[in-house]
């Protein structure tokens, strides 16, 4: 039986796949003021030309430049897809769960696939640095790291509560070079407005967005980078999906149910868009797919599906989208990069026409799931990507009732080394 399925790196995909040229019509990004569709322009304010030409394109293949997957054989691509042997044996199923892992990159998470893509064509562009806010430290610290590949200076805004419950990640920020201040703070209008409401705001990413696009939009040597949520961003991901189709075509597999953590949705799309672009364009059928998210904070579960702004100051564009409001502040769960009121317009519009499916679990039972599939498995997954192995057990759980070989696959989308306070705080170990 294999465990591991491994492809060398001149088999990492030379282009990305885009689901907008698969979706129809999609509802477009919505100007506040005039309530009109949003125009190119206002977007190349904030973002370099080229992701704002992804932003709206319908090309179903857009070629991943030579110097970015240059940086991705760097980061340890094409990933390894692994199969959770022990896993199914102690669950006594009959299915087969592999996990896809995207945990094995410097900074241990997916979010260098787009912070790599971003920071290339920021720097060809001519744009000196990047702002971003960042949550558990995850994005912030793949940016600066990209930001370090390109040589970009970096400013990160971190969600206060992250700032102090996981201090090493803005270790990790600073050892690449790059800027990093607690959110809300007072180097914006945005963030002093919340500093005097409470000068112990806990920040949330909504916040965080407002200080880094405050900023980007008055230096005109910075732009934005968002982590997640725009088309762009997910495009990106989407090495992930194609890698995986291609290692589970050569155990002449196919998946049955795909499952991901979603915060704003990137790492989700990136494992599963290449997959649902097959059934869209009705090469496929009978998959499905699972979005995993927290009871704290349920914006595909529990949120209404309407035109929200993406931030919390209501400085974005309104984008449709599965949302809390964008008022809503999260509590201060480990996850913190799963702690978004909306989640991305495409997960959302796919979500809302029954092609995905989501789920969500309390914090409790999915570090239970995480501690788990440390014993078993022997990687320590992040927070975030518990909620995606808390799923697959459960989905395997019910093939074994439904006496299914299923083919489970999910997307091991981080490890949990710099989150151990969270682990001890949760189980009490
Ligand atoms: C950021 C992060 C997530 C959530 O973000 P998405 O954009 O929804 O992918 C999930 N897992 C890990 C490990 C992360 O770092």
């Amino acid at each position: 039986m294999k465990i591991r399925v491994d492809m060398s790196e001149n088999e990492i995909p030379r282009f990305w796949y885009n689901i907008l040229s698969d979706l129809g019509e999609i509802p477009p990004m919505m100007d506040p003021r005039t309530k009109e569709p949003l125009s190119t322009d206002a977007l190349t304010v904030l973002f370099p030309r080229e992701c704002v030409r992804q932003e709206a394109s319908k090309e179903r293949r857009i070629e991943i430049p030579e110097e970015v997957r240059e940086q991705y054989i760097r980061i340890g691509r094409p990933t390894p897809l692994y199969r959770a042997k022990r896993l199914e044996e102690y669950l006594k199923t009959p299915a087969k769960i592999f996990f896809k892992r995207e945990d094995v990159t410097p900074t241990g998470s997916h979010k260098l696939n787009t912070a790599l893509a971003q920071a290339y064509y920021a720097r060809q562009e001519g744009t000196e640095r990047l702002t971003t806010e960042t949550g558990a430290g995850q994005w912030g610290s793949a940016l600066s790291y990209a930001g370090a590949m390109f040589d970009l200076n970096i400013l990160v805004f971190m969600v206060r509560v992250s700032y102090n419950q996981k201090p090493y990640r803005k270790f990790v920020m600073k050892l690449y070079g790059a800027e990093v201040v607690p959110s809300p703070s007072d180097r914006t209008e945005v963030g002093k407005r919340f500093l005097k409401e409470d000068p112990e705001h806990p920040g949330s990413l909504g916040i965080a967005i407002s200080e880094a696009i405050e900023v980007a939009v008055k230096d005109e040597k910075s732009k934005y980078s968002l982590g997640s949520v725009l088309n762009h961003v997910l495009l990106h991901q989407t090495v992930i999906g194609l890698e995986v189709l291609e290692q589970l075509r050569r155990l002449e597999l196919k998946p049955d149910v795909m499952i991901g953590c979603v915060g704003g949705g990137s790492n989700f799309a990136g494992f599963t868009f290449p997959a649902i672009g097959r059934v869209l364009r009705g090469e496929e059928k009978g998959m499905r797919f699972v979005a995993a998210e927290p009871v704290a904070c349920p914006s595909m579960t529990k949120g209404e599906y309407r035109y929200d702004f993406g931030d919390t100051a209501r400085t974005t564009p309104l984008l449709k989208m599965f949302t809390l409001g964008c008022d809503f502040v999260p509590p201060p769960i480990h996850a913190g990069g799963l702690r978004y009121h909306g989640a991305a317009p495409t997960v959302s519009l796919l979500k809302k026409e029954g092609v995905i499916e989501s789920v969500a679990y309390p914090q409790e039972e999915v570090f239970k799931a995480a501690k788990l599939f440390a014993e078993l498995e022997g990687l320590i997954p992040a927070p975030e990507t518990s909620h995606a192995v808390k799923a697959a057990i459960d989905e395997a759980l019910k093939a074994k009732k439904e006496v299914k070989e299923r083919v489970i696959v999910f997307n091991y989308s981080g490890h949990g080394l710099l989150d151990l306070v969270g682990y001890h705080q949760v189980l009490g170990l």
